[in-house]
Formats: structure tokens, C-alpha cells, sequence
């Protein structure tokens, strides 16, 4: 009942933008939602008009915690899916970077699907891409918007909806999606969860339909439950299998950035038939179990902790990760594969 919106003074002068926030009142937050509201106004001073009827704390919200100015990964971190690298270039990043090119016929799709195991980099292709596109990068959790946000998540989706499109070019990485716009629901579902879902769709039709340089990625383990409308509008649908050799490529790649790859190439090609089925999530955490390895072997000969020199530690063996299999199973089960296929042969896009 006590927020105030934002309001322009007659001379333009920002630090007029009233950013009382309801339920809020200490000086701290009103100043942080005040410099990011700051941070969105044009040249004349004026906050966009998509943003000056939402509430401030949510715009903050937004600029702080899920707008990410600096994604930080690039093609080269990410290990195999050549496929989905190559789509994704052509669809998203040229245009992103050449506008004047891709309109027309040639105008891209703005929404993306990257389905597929947990773990296998859905993620990573999303921020990479921001990265690579020098867009700025947005991610939420569909999850967070239906649990955390009760009552409020379509306030949250206006917002975010709203800065992106202040921040252009713009990639907005939704996980989970399928919670968001799953079908399963339909029958009765929850009103506020049906209330949500229709904003974003309506977000998506305005974006889908203007000249706006953002693309909305949803990621998501459960491609089966998305319904036709969600579909329709994420017309390119990646499948993101588990890493075959890239298995490999990840062992190396983690092992050598903290100096501590010496294993020799039968001893990485064992390890990489004995983890068929493993996603990149668990080959990272089974590279963390394996170089304990040493460190574990090294407190048992009596050396302590503080006293520990990094030359007292043997490297990473065959045998670290053979005992490592022991603690660190693949998280994925075959039959979820076998799923993940059929929703691609009928779904996917498969060249
Ligand atoms: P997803 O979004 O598919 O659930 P993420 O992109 O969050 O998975 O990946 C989780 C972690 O697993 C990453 O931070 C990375 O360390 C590792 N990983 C997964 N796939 C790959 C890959 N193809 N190349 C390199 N690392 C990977």
C-alpha cells in the first residue's frame, strides 16, 4: 500500500526517482534499488516506460541477483556438443551480432529449447552464448518463480522482462522451464500458477513479435511435460545428450588448470570407458573425488593438515579414480535416455 512508483522531477534530474519500497525502510535498500533504477534510465534521464509502473525492489531484485553482466564462459570451457555449438552460432549468436543481417527471411527464432540429462551443460551453452554474443545474461529459475515467489512470480516476470529489455542484447536462460509451462497442470491447475504461465507467454509474444534483440533459453530435464503453446514458441529444440569423448576432454581439462594432470592416454582412455553414462556434472565431481586422492593418502602416512606441503602430494592416479568410482555414481538412469530420445526424434531439431 505504501509504494510510491517512480516518478521523474520536471528537470529530469534522476535523483528525484522516489524508490520507497513497500514493506522496506531502511536507507541501505532504498539506496541500492535507487542506483539500479539510476543505472536504467535513458540519456534524458527518464526510467523506460516498460519499467515505471513496477515496483523498485523487484527491479533490483533483477539487476542484482539475476542479471549476470559478466557470464564468463566461453565455447572453448565447454567440452563436446559440437551439434548444438554450431546451431546455436547460426541462430543465435550472428544474429545477435549482426541485426542488420538476420531480419526478414532471415530473421531467427527468438526462443531456444536445450533439453536433455541434468548436467550435461545446458547451462554453460546459455551463458556461453551471452558471452560470446557480449549479451547481457539473465537467469532465473522457473522453480524459484512458482515456489519463492508465491503470489508474486508474475510481478517478477514483468520485471525481468522489462530490464531485458533495457539491456540489449539480452538472453534470458529460464531452468526448468517445464515448470512453468508444463501441460500437466492444465486440469485444475492452481490460479496463480495459470496466471503466471499466461504473462509469460505474453511476455514472449511481445518480444517474439518487435524488433527487440532478446532470445529467452529454457532448459529442461522433463521435455515431455511442456505443452504445445510452450512448443510452438521455442521453435529451435536442442537435445543436449550425456558427453561420450568429451568425458575425456573434461578430465584432462579440470585436472590441468589446477596443474595436477600427469596421467598418461590409456590411463585417460580407461577412465573414460569406465564411466559410460556419466553425465559433465558427475565427471567434474568425480575429478574433485579423485584429487582428494592424494590428499586423503598423505594424512594417513601422519602429516598434518597445517603443516601439509603441496610437494609432499603424489599426483592424480588411475587408481584415485578407480576408487572415486566407488563414491560417485552417474546420475542418470537409461531409461530416462530412451525418453529423451523419442521427444527428439518427434520434436527435436535435428539438423
Ligand atoms: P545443466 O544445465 O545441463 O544441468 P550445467 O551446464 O549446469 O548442466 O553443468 C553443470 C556442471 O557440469 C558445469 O558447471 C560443468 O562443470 C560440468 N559440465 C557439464 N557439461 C559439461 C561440458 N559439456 N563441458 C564441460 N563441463 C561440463
Amino acid at each position: 500500500g505504501n509504494f510510491i512508483p517512480p516518478i521523474k522531477s520536471n528537470g529530469g534530474n534522476t535523483g528525484n526517482v522516489t524508490t520507497r519500497v513497500a514493506g522496506k525502510s531502511d536507507d541501505a535498500s532504498d539506496d541500492s534499488a535507487k542506483r539500479c533504477l539510476e543505472m536504467l534510465c535513458g540519456p534524458d534521464g527518464e526510467l523506460p516506460e516498460k519499467l515505471r509502473n513496477l515496483e523498485p525492489r523487484l527491479i533490483e531484485h533483477i539487476s542484482n541477483e539475476i542479471m549476470d553482466r559478466d557470464p564468463n564462459v566461453r565455447w572453448d570451457d565447454i567440452a563436446g556438443l559440437d551439434h548444438a555449438k554450431k546451431c546455436v552460432t547460426e541462430m543465435v549468436i550472428w544474429p545477435l551480432l549482426r541485426p542488420d543481417i538476420f531480419k526478414g527471411c532471415r530473421s531467427p527464432g527468438r526462443g531456444l529449447l536445450l533439453f536433455g540429462p541434468p548436467g550435461t551443460g545446458k547451462t554453460m551453452i546459455g551463458k556461453a552464448i551471452a558471452g560470446e554474443a557480449k549479451a547481457t545474461f539473465f537467469y532465473i529459475s522457473a522453480s524459484s518463480l512458482t515456489s519463492k515467489w508465491i503470489g508474486e512470480g508474475e510481478k517478477l516476470v514483468r520485471a525481468l522482462f522489462g530490464v531485458a529489455s533495457c539491456r540489449q542484447p539480452a538472453v534470458i536462460f529460464v531452468d526448468e522451464i517445464d515448470s512453468l509451462l508444463s501441460q500437466r497442470k492444465s486440469e485444475g491447475e492452481h490460479e496463480s500458477s495459470r496466471r503466471l504461465k499466461t504473462q509469460f507467454l505474453i511476455e514472449m509474444e511481445g518480444f517474439d513479435s518487435g524488433s527487440e534483440q532478446i532470445l529467452l533459453i529454457g532448459a529442461t530435464n522433463r521435455p515431455q511435460e511442456l505443452d504445445e503453446a510452450a512448443r510452438r514458441r521455442l521453435t529451435k529444440r536442442l537435445y543436449i545428450p550425456l558427453p561420450s569423448l568429451a568425458r575425456a576432454w573434461i578430465v584432462r581439462n579440470l585436472l590441468e588448470k589446477d596443474g595436477l594432470f600427469k596421467l598418461s592416454k590409456d590411463e585417460i582412455n580407461t577412465i573414460c570407458s569406465l564411466t559410460e553414462g556419466y553425465s559433465g556434472s558427475d565427471m567434474k565431481n568425480l575429478v574433485k573425488d579423485a584429487s582428494m586422492g592424494p590428499l586423503r593418502e598423505a594424512l594417513k602416512q601422519g602429516i598434518e593438515i597445517t603443516k601439509l606441503k603441496k610437494e609432499d602430494m603424489r599426483s592424480v592416479t588411475l587408481q584415485d579414480f578407480e576408487d572415486a568410482l566407488q563414491e560417485v555414481r552417474p546420475s542418470v538412469s537409461s531409461n530416462e535416455l530412451g525418453t529423451y530420445d523419442e521427444w527428439n526424434k518427434q520434436f527435436g531439431s535435428l539438423s
